[in-house]
């Protein structure tokens, strides 16, 4: 099933998401739906808190839905390492419409459970490095538009303010 997306401004995106104690039967068809709504958006990355859920929870796939092998869920995910520098366009299913140029580790590994409760450890570099910590944002609050400098910041800030006031947000 497909769920809806919240948009930069939905509080449940702006507070940290809560672990998960354990993998309870109810949290499968989150992720099955977090994976059709993430391949039908079509995005790379979806974190729980953007289909409203305040949970430590994502799902990557950088093929969007073409490779098998590059469908990843994470759950209760921590970094185990991040090294290196990368600057590249980067945007957000919660800020649609809006990109801009977003600095980032260029390599991580990160370790967390898989939708089995099985601890994996991913090593990501390039868009598998960009999308792991875009998502790792998500649950710590951060939206890219945070990780900006602040004038690029406020002139999305500014232009997201405008189209709620016309009810286009
Ligand atoms: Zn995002």
């Amino acid at each position: 099933m497909m769920l809806p997306i919240v948009k930069f401004g939905d509080p449940v995106l702006h507070r940290k998401a809560a672990p998960v104690d354990q993998i309870t039967a109810d949290l499968q068809p989150l992720i099955d739906d977090m994976i059709e709504t993430m391949h039908a958006a079509p995005g790379v990355g979806l974190a729980a808190p953007q289909v409203g859920v305040p949970l430590r929870v994502f799902v990557v796939d950088v093929s969007v839905g073409r490779r098998a092998e590059d469908l990843r869920v994470f759950i209760n995910p921590s970094f185990v390492e991040r090294e290196g520098m990368q600057l590249e366009e980067e945007g957000c299913l919660s800020l649609p419409g809006f990109t801009a140029t977003v600095a980032r580790p260029a390599r991580v590994v990160l370790k967390g459970w898989d939708r089995e409760g099985v601890e994996r450890t991913v090593e990501g570099t390039g868009l598998l490095a960009r999308a792991l910590q875009h998502e790792m944002d998500h649950l710590e609050a951060t939206l890219f538009v945070d990780r900006l400098r602040g004038i690029k910041r406020d002139q999305i800030v500014r232009r997201i303010h405008k189209l709620r006031k016309r009810g286009a947000w």
